[in-house]
């Protein structure tokens, strides 16, 4: 009887997470807002000497690496990125085109904002910003590629909780009905190729 009881609460504690079981969790930081105007042009994130030219990025990380960091073995739905001739000492980050806020979620070194696009086709798609350190806009706050959302970490900040924080975390995504979780409760290609598209693509075709 005892094992039984202790095999539940096992199974009840240590279950692996999933999209489905945890987006729940994230859905009241959603809003179902509409973007104003149409995403017609693609930008670079940063405030760099031109927002058109790929090369003015760094990538630190690719989309599909494998990571243990926050929930072991998911895989990387972003790229890493910084400006590869940072202006300042505090990096701003800039939404990549017109569209929405409709989501500002996680807190400390994981803070993330969405924001939701229409395409010229009538289509709707969402960019991620994450390991935000300020966060500037709030849900419902129509944006174009020059509103500030956000400050990334320095450094020094992103030592303090003790990991690699100070970079922008860029996820061009098809949907956002896992409300943010998918982000770190992705595990394979098929769940990764169902609300991602590689960012390195999407910046190559787009932002040009
Ligand atoms: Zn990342």
């Amino acid at each position: 009887m005892r094992t039984l009881l202790l095999l539940i609460l096992a199974f009840i504690f240590f279950e692996t997470p999933t999209i489905e079981k945890d987006k729940d969790r994230w859905k009241p930081y959603y809003s179902d807002v509409s973007p104003a105007k149409v995403a017609n042009k693609w930008f670079l994130p940063f405030d760099v000497a031109d927002r058109k030219k790929v090369s003015n990025i760094k990538i630190i990380s690719i989309f599909g690496d494998h990571r243990d960091s926050y929930v072991k073995g998911h895989i990387h739905t972003a790229i890493d990125i910084n400006p590869a001739k940072p202006k300042a000492a505090l990096i701003a980050v800039y939404a990549m085109a017109n569209g929405v806020v409709c989501s500002v979620h996680l807190g400390e070194n994981q803070r993330t904002v969405i924001v939701k696009h229409t395409l010229q086709n009538g289509k709707t798609m969402f960019t991620t910003y994450k390991h935000l350190k300020e966060v500037y806009v709030s849900n419902g706050q129509q944006v174009e590629p020059n509103t500030k959302l956000a400050r990334l970490f320095t450094k020094a900040e992103s030592k303090k909780y003790g990991g690699d924080y100070h970079h922008l975390h860029l996820e061009i995504r098809k949907k956002f009905d896992d409300y943010g979780c998918a982000s770190w409760l992705t595990f394979n290609n098929a769940q990764l190729n169902e609300r991602f598209y590689n960012p390195q693509l999407f910046i190559k075709e787009n932002v040009k």
